[in-house]
């Protein structure tokens, strides 16, 4: 409701105001039956707003956008705040409410990012959040998801993970959770550095591997789902199998050269190539990544060891390639350059052979035959 009140206008040359005009640009006409003369009275009123006390029919559009976003956002317990955690959160903040829980105590960083930090996992499960996400190392989730206290949980909650590998977190989900919880195995194929600026173009994995029926739970994954969406990655819905076997000779590979190459030590020079700027920069990408991290690709994806075969063959065979020519040449400085003799003993050859019969009869026996 307005509440007006009468105001002295001082003005010397007043105009008659038949509409009230507010700043969002709608003006409402005044039931001013005789609006005051000027001439006839130099103090007529004026009327001035003191208080807004409801909801007033011209901010219907912003109640809207409110309630919009108040049904699409999420409560959101992140389960390990180290790099990605930490990473990932940043984003899902600016639309979502987040909580957090770790090993380590990240309270005041947490505080500081504007997360809810809870040092003991029954805390944070009894906020009752719509969404779990576990963002801790492959190699400790299945015991970390042995203590979790599902109990103080909603029977319905959304668990998703956001693990390197995709196929070991999907059956521990299976063996461990409670039949009624949701779950969508994804895998953000970006990180804190290759994200850094956008999440555009970037590829996002994801499987839904069980999502009730309900309305409000489908609507809850697609809720989820759409923080990325919104960001501009790249969506691909996925089985976790496939995820793993393109994932292997990917993203396994990658990882793998970028630490070999971390070993070898490359160094910038002021004459880098651009293909030399790029193995600089996959150096960059991968070794901000912990070495569990690294450790789960091989030791969780079950086609990872075929891949660093492969890899180890084909450097193996490149080696030969070089050693084999560096061999031929050596043997040439050795022995000298017999290439004549060879050439001579293969073109006798030829014409000796044809259909297993000689095709030029040999000197002796043309000899033999004139006799
Ligand atoms: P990480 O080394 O794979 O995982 C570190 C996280 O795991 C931290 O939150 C750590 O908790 C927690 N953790 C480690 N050991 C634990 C244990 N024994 N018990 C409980 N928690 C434990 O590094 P990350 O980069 O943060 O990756 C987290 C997850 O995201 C991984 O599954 C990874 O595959 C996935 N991911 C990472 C990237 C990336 O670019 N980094 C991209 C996509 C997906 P504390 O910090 O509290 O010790």
């Amino acid at each position: 409701m307005l509440i007006f009140s009468p105001t002295t206008i001082r003005s010397v040359n007043p105009q008659p105001l038949p509409y009230l005009s507010f700043s969002h640009s709608i003006s409402l006409p005044l039931p001013l039956t005789s609006p005051p003369t000027p001439s006839k009275s130099p103090h007529f009123p004026s009327f001035h707003i003191n208080c807004i006390d409801a909801a007033q029919p011209f901010d219907y559009e912003s109640h809207l956008k409110n309630r919009y976003i108040q049904s699409t956002s999420l409560k959101i317990a992140i389960i390990g705040f180290g790099n990605f955690g930490q990473f990932l959160s940043k984003t899902f903040l600016r639309h979502h409410t987040l909580l957090a829980h770790s090993r380590t105590n990240y309270a005041d960083l947490a505080n500081h990012l504007g997360v809810s930090f809870y040092a003991d996992p029954h805390d944070l499960f009894e906020q009752h959040p719509d969404v779990v996400l576990l963002s801790t190392s492959i190699l400790s989730t299945e015991t970390l998801l042995q203590k979790l206290p599902f109990q103080r949980l909603r029977r319905n909650t959304l668990f998703v993970d956001v693990l390197s590998v995709k196929e070991f977190p999907r059956n521990l989900f299976l063996k461990y959770l409670p039949p009624d919880f949701d779950i969508l195995c994804t895998h953000p194929m970006f990180g804190p550095e290759s994200g850094k600026t956008s999440w555009a173009g970037l590829p996002f994995v994801y499987d839904k591997v069980r999502i009730g029926d309900e309305e409000s739970r489908i609507k809850r994954c697609d809720n989820f789902l759409d923080i990325f969406e919104k960001e501009g990655c790249r969506m691909v819905e996925m089985s976790c199998m496939e995820h793993d076997k393109y994932a292997a000779g990917s993203q396994f590979v990658t990882h793998t050269m970028g630490r070999v190459l971390e070993k070898f030590g490359l160094e910038s020079s002021p004459i880098n190539t651009k293909g030399y700027e790029t193995l600089l920069n996959l150096v960059e990408n991968t070794k901000g990544d912990s070495f569990d991290l690294y450790y789960g690709l091989f030791m969780y994806n079950q086609n990872a060891l075929e891949q660093l075969e492969r890899l180890d063959m084909a450097f193996e065979s490149i080696k030969k390639d070089l050693f084999g020519r560096l061999h031929q040449v050596y043997r040439k400085q050795l022995f000298g350059d017999n290439n004549g003799e060879v050439e001579k003993k293969r073109s006798l050859a030829q014409q000796l052979l044809g259909n297993g019969s000689l095709t030029e009869p040999p000197l002796d026996n043309v000899r033999q035959d004139g006799s």
